[in-house]
């Protein structure tokens, strides 16, 4: 139900009316002018049980394909349109707009300020991820960002992560709950739409590192200084080599995420297959080579090697850690 209707060629928000002036509105004889902004039908002033001063349809409409709102969603709806407005945008709620290729849109609380359009959403009922991403581009389309509140329990169990492109925040509204909370933040909605409009919450990436373990050594063979990679981690995942043959694996996933010239230029052995060297399991060929002579390290040595390290706290290890990519990545508030 809109928090807005028309009266005689002005726009009425509910939101901006005190408690008397709602109830003067309600007795006046110019309450038969009002008008529904979503189908020009005559409006009738209400007030919810949770207390949200809105308007609904005198009767209903045939023609109109406004869906009924809970009172929750008027609640929140109002706790936004208030906190926009009160950051120094002009806020209409139920805006009305068009997309460069001709689609219609409805917002729950279009707020403008100059050029910029902003659309403030509240979604309760149950929505799927795809219809979200279909409304966000339509909103894209029609140069108005959009941000989406939801209820916490909006997912289930099949939350998506955070996205850059589609800004979803969980709001714990709870029935007849008067301050209702963005989860995450842990900020009264309205402060939080508050500090959205003012540009203090942004989207920050996440590189994705990938860090190779290795031991510090010498080469047997050729007696420079050299690193033997055993292990990864990447996040707050990891994994390194825990038997002989075990080392094949662990090996040859390193080369496949990071490459050799990675490797070279850390200074850590670059990992090749020697099928027949002695000291390496019999079906498991990747070992590591010395970057100076060339020399392989047999995977039975390179496991001696890194059990006596863990018995010595890894004294002698080191890491090199190369960027593969971006996470999702989060929003942060910045007050
Ligand atoms: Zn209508
Ligand atoms: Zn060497």
């Amino acid at each position: 139900m809109p928090l807005r209707a028309d009266l005689e060629g002005e726009s009425l928000q509910s939101f901006r009316m005190s408690g008397v002036e709602w109830d003067v509105l309600k007795k006046s004889n110019r309450r038969v002018l009002l008008k529904m902004p979503c189908c020009g039908e005559r409006a009738i002033a209400k007030t919810s049980r949770l207390g949200t001063q809105y308007f609904s349809h005198y009767r209903k409409s045939e023609s109109c394909d406004f869906e009924p709102e809970s009172k929750e969603h008027l609640l929140l709806k109002e706790v936004v349109a208030v906190a926009a407005s009160q950051s120094g945008w002009e806020v209409i709620t139920e805006g009305r707009g068009e997309s460069s290729d001709g689609q219609q849109w409805r917002a729950d609380v279009l707020c403008k300020k100059n050029k910029a359009f902003v659309a403030l959403e509240v979604q309760l009922s149950k929505q799927n991820l795809e219809e979200f991403k279909v409304r966000q581009d339509r909103y894209k389309r029609s140069a108005v960002r959009a941000a989406w509140f939801v209820g916490k329990s909006q997912f289930h169990h099949s939350k998506p992560s955070p996205s850059k492109d589609l800004p979803i925040f969980y709001v714990d509204w709870e029935s007849g709950c008067t301050n209702p909370q963005v989860i995450d933040f842990e900020m009264p909605l309205a402060d939080f739409v508050k500090a959205l409009l003012s540009g203090m919450i942004s989207w920050k990436d996440e590189p994705e590192e990938y860090k190779v373990l290795f031991l510090k050594d010498t080469c047997w063979k050729c007696g420079n200084p050299v690193n033997l990679p055993y292990g990864y981690s990447i996040g707050v995942y990891g994994d390194n080599i825990k038997t002989v043959p075990h080392c094949d694996a662990i090996l040859s996933e390193i080369r496949k995420i990071v490459g050799n010239d990675f490797l070279r230029e850390n200074g850590v052995n670059t990992i090749h297959s020697h099928p027949r060297l002695k000291g390496n399991a019999p079906n498991f060929p990747n070992c590591c080579v010395c970057i100076h002579c060339g020399t392989p390290e047999a995977n039975c040595y390179l496991y001696e090697k890194y059990v006596a390290s863990c018995k010595c706290g890894y004294a002698n290890s080191g890491s090199a850690t190369k960027i593969i990519g971006r996470c999702e990545g989060r929003w942060e508030v910045e007050l």
